[in-house]
């Protein structure tokens, strides 16, 4: 993809559907040109699209007021909750109202008989966490950024422990919803499991703010366990690193994370966060369950890295050293991007069948040794996930967009030939829409039928997900 030139709609206070609007919000409708750019980009090299005008909400009525003003005047809205996602998500293309609901930010319940809460869409996964410290009970999906649970169901997010706990797919039981046209909806229920009708919690999961806007989220939670461990072991090859992991995996071995970095990432995170691990293809475990059953999976899974040459474990059992580790995982992006001083990233995933993994990934590391590309790969590896960074020179633009783009464009190739995704987890956006047609044939068409049922003058969130 050329990278789009910066699109600019202009804030006008005569515009009729913006004058209503402040009338609804006073204050809380911004015009001003630094939160309009501010919400027009996301964290990764797509350009800024600002909307014309960004609205803060505070509760469901006045979501749904926004929406019914916003359809009356067929004015897009693009919901946005941290504008941490990667694929162009928030960039108003058609122009419209930024719909931030950020300061919606309480928990409303949590049952923990249940092992469930209902949060608004502005809570944060660590502010949900921080909630819950004392309750025994905790939320696992984890992104590297701390996203709003609105902005991580929108794009089905997941993270380092979805291989044990799911993505946002298997943790999200029920939403509160404002349709395009302004009626507040609610889906799912508070039970476990349902045969009653037609899923609409899971088309929202994933639908990036392109069918309505979630203002609130029924979730699962889980017990923090007994006893967790942490490891890291370094392997003599990429193959030996990714074999491990699709034994442990093929074997059932219950890991609640196992992350794979090639030695490039390796060198980034040393120097980001002040460690010295061997610069080799390395993966990060993590245990959970009681003291002898963490105990039993690590020998298991120690047993299947010696057979690939894998390193001794290191063991982070203390919860600090363990929350470095996991830090510094989390902010392998920037850590990345610090081996480009003034680079922007470019970071691209893609999610094959755990038994294609090791093919996968080492055709996808010789493709980019012979293009004489530098490029960290990382990846939350247990679910056959992962993610390649490009870093880009803003100097000097477009000519390395020519070389990255058909490695990205054989990236995806790769992994839908063999059974894959374009996207594991960072979704669809504008970026990755030219892929949409390859990996969906004829449903596409039933896809735009849909969004057409939710949103028929194309309003929410248009130029995103599904292509025109
Ligand atoms: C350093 C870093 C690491 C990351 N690691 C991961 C990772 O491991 N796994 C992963 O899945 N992602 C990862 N991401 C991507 C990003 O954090 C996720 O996509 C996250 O779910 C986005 O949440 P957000 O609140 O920032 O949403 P935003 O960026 O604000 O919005 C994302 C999309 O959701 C829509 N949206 C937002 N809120 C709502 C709402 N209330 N109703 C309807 N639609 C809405 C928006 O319109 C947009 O299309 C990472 C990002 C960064 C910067």
């Amino acid at each position: 993809m050329k990278q789009s030139k910066k699109t600019t709609y202009s804030a006008s206070s005569k515009d009729p559907c913006l004058q209503e609007l402040q009338k609804l919000l006073g204050e809380r409708l911004s015009l001003s040109e630094s939160v309009r750019e501010q919400h027009g980009r996301d964290e990764s090299f797509h350009a800024s699209a600002p909307p014309e005008a960004v609205a803060f909400a505070e509760n469901n009525d006045e979501v749904a007021e926004i929406a019914r003003i916003c359809f009356q005047y067929k004015k897009p809205i693009i919901p946005f909750g941290t504008g941490t996602s990667l694929e162009g998500h928030v960039a108003a293309l058609h122009g419209g109202v930024c719909l931030d609901v950020s300061g919606m930010n309480q928990v409303l319940e949590v049952n923990e008989n249940d092992l469930d809460c209902r949060v608004q869409a502005g809570v944060t996964r660590k502010q949900l966490n921080q909630h819950l410290r004392n309750s025994g009970l905790f939320f696992p999906i984890d992104p590297g950024a701390d996203a709003s649970l609105g902005g991580m169901t929108a794009t089905r997010a997941s993270g380092t422990n979805a291989v044990r706990y799911g993505t946002m797919r298997e943790n999200v039981m029920g939403l509160t919803v404002v349709t395009a046209d302004g009626r507040i909806i609610r889906t799912g229920t508070r039970a476990r499991k349902s045969s009653a009708g037609y899923d609409l919690t899971r088309l929202f999961v994933g639908s990036e703010g392109t069918l309505g806007i979630i203002t609130e989220i029924q979730l699962r939670l889980y017990g923090v366990p007994e006893a967790i461990s942490a490891a890291v072991c370094s392997f003599e090859t990429m193959e030996g690193a990714v074999n491990t992991t699709i034994s442990t995996i093929q074997m059932g071995i219950p890991v609640a994370r196992i992350e794979l970095m090639d030695e490039v990432q390796v060198d980034a995170i040393n120097r980001y966060a002040d460690f010295d691990y061997a610069l080799k293809p390395t993966l990060f475990f993590e245990f959970h369950g009681t003291e002898a059953w963490v105990k039993e999976q690590a020998e298991m899974v120690k047993e299947i890295s010696n057979d690939e040459g894998g390193s001794d474990f290191q063991w982070e059992t203390r919860e600090q050293e363990r929350q470095k580790l996991w830090e510094a995982r989390h902010n392998a992006y920037y850590a990345a991007l610090a081996l480009r001083p003034g680079s922007k990233g470019w970071p691209t995933d893609v999610c094959v069948p755990i038994s294609r993994l090791a093919d996968c990934i080492l055709e996808t590391r010789q493709d980019i040794d012979e293009c004489g590309l530098f490029v960290p790969l990382v990846g939350h590896v247990g679910d056959g996930n992962f993610h390649l960074l490009f870093l880009i020179d803003p100097e000097n633009e477009e000519e390395e967009l020519k070389r990255y783009q058909p490695l990205n464009d054989r990236l995806v190739e790769r992994a839908l030939r063999m059974g894959g995704t374009c996207s594991g987890e960072h979704g669809i956006g504008s970026g990755k829409l030219k892929y949409m047609e390859a990996e969906h044939g004829d449903s596409l068409e039933l896809m735009r039928q849909i969004k057409q049922a939710f949103d028929p003058h194309n309003l929410m969130n248009p130029g995103k997900v599904i292509p025109a």
